[in-house]
């Protein structure tokens, strides 16, 4: 209210998406005299970092997918809306969106921040994603869960000793954090088995990993990524690096070594840890402010990651090169603070803070259930103090108390019993889709790809 008793319209801020940077700034902005709308086109915040653990059958979706509505209950100024944001109009202020049920709508802001992250790509091979198993969203993850647990049930129920062999076979394409989690998890899984496969010997699993550069873990300093190589190989891991997958299809990979010689890895499930793009909305607001756009999609923002002639315009996270940061949570979070902060100056006539600053805090992958690296907080850890570490930060970072509890329940019962809760296959066999659909890499070879990286 003004003091002549009129109403004064607060600034609105509409927040796209709801991911680790998005998330940041709607708490951020709790005590701002703002009215904040948080648009996502799901209905949770997914904690990506664990989602190989839902994959693999360690923890249950939900967990790792805290309801955006009950992470938000509490901040009166903030209001959920599940919807796609389809298009961008930062002339107009306003941002084009399709709903839940399927119609569409405008809605207008004064303060825009776009947080829209990132998908999977296949590096131009769009049919590569039919026998792919990509890791992005929450679906993908049980999906991959359900192509696991069926590969088994199918290497038992069969007496032909390549078909048993071909689906205990898992290759993964990426030898990053996410390729070396899912190694270790997939080695845990054959080994813990064994014990429900009588006839089948779960822990001859085969599991491949293929990347394309010279060592694992490229982002780690040498004598860990030597730790994590030496630990994956001791567990029984073929390392293939300087490997390109060169085709995929629904019987295996192609893949292409240093020297030009091609192999064929004959696998039942293939799982795609390669590669990411950035969010379409990115270029969409490149196109609408002249910003450049990057090879990996990302749209470039200025120093207070604000869009060209748009001060009131932020894109951070996955979507955004902001001095070219690595597409990591901590990032997107940072970046998600500062322009919260940045609008609550700017709304309140105070100065704008400093350029936006990363505070590099390191980075982390678990190796088998006590075993990790850690390069963090000016630390190089591995072993068990870095599992440790790694639990602890992972924990810290997972929204709400009763999360907390129940991943370290769910740990805690892998360690003690060598078993996973989570075993079960959504659609079995004589449903509608049910088999069938995991089936679908049974088809034959389809078509011949060349990975151009
Ligand atoms: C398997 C995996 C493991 C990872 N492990 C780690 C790790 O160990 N440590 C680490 O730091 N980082 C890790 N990352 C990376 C980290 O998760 C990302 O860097 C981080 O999520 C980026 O945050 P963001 O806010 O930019 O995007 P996101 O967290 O991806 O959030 C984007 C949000 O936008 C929504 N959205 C997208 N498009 C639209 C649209 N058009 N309309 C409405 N809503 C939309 C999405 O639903 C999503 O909720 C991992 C990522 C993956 C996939």
């Amino acid at each position: 209210m003004s003091q002549h008793g009129l109403m004064v319209a607060r600034p609105r801020v509409v927040v796209v998406g709801g991911g680790f940077g998005g998330l940041a700034a709607v708490r951020r902005l709790a005590r701002a005299p703002v009215d904040v709308t948080l648009i996502d086109r799901t209905n949770h915040h997914l904690f990506q970092p664990l989602l190989y653990q839902v994959a693999t059958g360690l923890l249950s979706p939900g967990e790792i997918a805290p309801p955006l509505r009950v992470i938000t209950h509490r901040q009166a100024n903030a209001a959920v809306h599940m919807a796609e944001v389809t298009g961008i109009d930062p002339d107009r202020r306003r941002v084009h969106l399709r709903g839940a049920d399927g119609t569409s709508g405008d809605l207008g802001y004064d303060h825009l921040i776009v947080a829209a992250g990132a998908r999977d790509s296949y590096f131009g091979h769009r049919d590569w994603a039919r026998h792919l198993h990509p890791m992005k969203t929450l679906a993908q993850a049980v999906d991959l869960r359900d192509k696991l647990l069926a590969a088994y049930e199918r290497a038992a129920d069969t007496d032909d000793r390549s078909e048993r062999d071909r689906w205990t076979t898992f290759v993964i394409i990426g030898g990053g954090p996410t390729g070396v989690e899912v190694a270790g998890q997939l080695v845990s899984m054959a080994r813990q088995f064994q014990r429900d496969f009588h006839r089948l010997a779960t822990g001859r699993a085969r599991i491949v990993i293929v990347e394309a550069g010279d060592s694992l873990l490229a982002a780690f300093s040498a004598p860990l990524r030597a730790h994590a190589q030496r630990k994956l190989s001791s567990l029984g891991v073929e390392i293939r690096v300087g490997t390109k997958a060169v085709r995929v299809d629904g019987r295996g990979v192609d893949v292409e070594g240093g020297g030009g010689a091609r192999e064929r890895v004959a696998a039942g499930t293939v799982v795609w840890a390669a590669g990411v793009k950035a969010s379409p909305l990115a270029a969409m607001l490149g196109d609408a402010t002249g910003a450049s756009v990057d090879h990996r999609g990302r749209v470039q923002v200025a120093p207070d990651c604000s869009l060209p002639g748009h001060p009131e315009v932020f894109a951070i996270g996955d979507m955004a090169d902001a001095d070219n940061l690595p597409g990591l949570a901590e990032p997107a979070m940072q970046e998600g603070w500062y322009v919260a902060k940045h609008i609550h100056r700017q709304i309140t006539g105070r100065s704008a803070p400093g350029r936006f600053r990363y505070r590099d805090l390191g980075t982390m992958a678990t190796i088998s259930p006590v075993d990790a690296v850690a390069d963090a907080f000016g630390l190089r850890l591995s072993g068990v103090p870095a599992k440790v570490a790694w639990a602890a930060v992972h924990l810290a970072f997972l929204t709400g108390w009763g999360k907390r509890g129940g991943v370290l329940a769910r740990w805690a019962y892998e360690l003690g019993t060598s078993n996973r809760s989570e075993r079960v296959i959504l659609e079995g066999v004589g449903s509608e889709d049910g088999l069938n659909r995991l089936a679908h890499s049974d088809e034959p070879a389809a078509e011949t790809l060349m990975a151009g990286r």
